[in-house]
């Protein structure tokens, strides 16, 4: 089943914002509490690796998981790369205001029959690395049953060169997937580049598989290294004492912290104090691109 015109004209559309050539990055947090210094280190390197670039650098909100969006995290997100000097070019993308455009091209996968309802519960499928399609035979029953809807998946072919398994594209609970609304605004926006945290790493062959159900060339996907906390953990937004308050709170300003967070990045030394545009002018592609992978 071809893909209908009003999904053409938006493959169309995002197409068109990168016909130049030029670099588009974007930076994608999740609103659910202030940034820590782990995601401002990956804004920056993500900031550095695009304006070095000379290309364009995009701030999309992904604020469609509601029940775990905080008040006022979008406002503090945007202060906080503001006072570090990463601006970011447009008004910034909310993924909640998209939620039409997700739509569309669900209902258009499963019409085309690309899509089966999974009834599977998390913890039948914990100890599976991927998904072994399970309900792929069953019945396609999208309503309720026992009260629960279904979550839906993706079809993906068993020689799938990317290992994604079948990938849920709308979750049990109704709410549109982050891959899939992400596989959409990379291809809506024009992105050409993609450079976020290393934990995102494992979300990659899902989305590619998504790109190639879609017929559409994926960006490039690079990962930045991730900051630690003493314990070797990985930090989470929830350790909310981790960001820029408690720095500013001990005085810092932000050419203090624009050096810290590079000196994480082993771009810099560690006692380094510059503003972010300064810290670019520093820099070569090379070394900007020698600690992303
Ligand atoms: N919103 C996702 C997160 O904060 C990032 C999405 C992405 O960069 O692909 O973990």
């Amino acid at each position: 089943m071809s893909v209908p015109e009003h999904l053409q004209q938006h493959l169309e559309a995002g197409r068109a914002l990168c016909a130049g050539g030029g670099y588009r990055g974007r930076f994608a947090p999740s609103p659910t509490g202030v940034l820590h210094l782990g995601n401002l280190q990956t804004a920056l390197l993500s900031w550095l690796a695009a304006r070095q670039a000379g290309g364009a650098w995009l701030l999309r909100i992904d604020d469609l998981d509601t029940p775990r969006n905080r008040a006022g995290a979008i406002e503090s997100i945007q202060r906080d790369l503001n006072w570090l000097g990463l601006s970011w070019d447009g008004p910034p993308v909310l993924q909640s205001e998209r939620r039409g455009i997700y739509h569309s091209w669900l209902s258009w996968l499963r019409r085309s029959g690309r899509l089966f309802a999974c009834r599977c519960s998390r913890r039948e499928l914990s100890d599976q690395p991927i998904y072994p399609g399970i309900c792929r035979q069953a019945e396609h029953a999208w309503g309720w049953q026992q009260q629960r809807l279904p979550s839906w998946r993706l079809r993906v072919a068993d020689d799938d060169p990317h290992g994604s398994g079948d990938v849920v594209l709308r979750r049990a609970d109704g709410f549109i997937a982050y891959q899939l609304a992400t596989v959409i605004d990379e291809l809506s926006f024009g992105i050409t580049d993609v450079v976020r945290g290393a934990d995102l790493r494992e979300a990659l062959p899902a989305q590619r598989s998504l790109f190639d159900a879609l017929g559409q060339h994926p960006p490039l996907f690079r990962h930045g290294s991730l900051l630690r906390d003493a314990q070797g953990q990985k930090l989470s937004k929830r350790v909310a004492s981790s960001g820029l308050a408690s720095l500013r709170a001990a005085g810092m300003d932000a050419a203090m912290v624009v050096g810290r967070l590079a000196s994480g990045l082993q771009l810099v030394d560690p006692d380094a104090r510059l503003s972010a545009t300064e810290l670019l002018e520093d820099l070569t592609h090379q070394q900007i691109n020698a600690v992303i992978s």
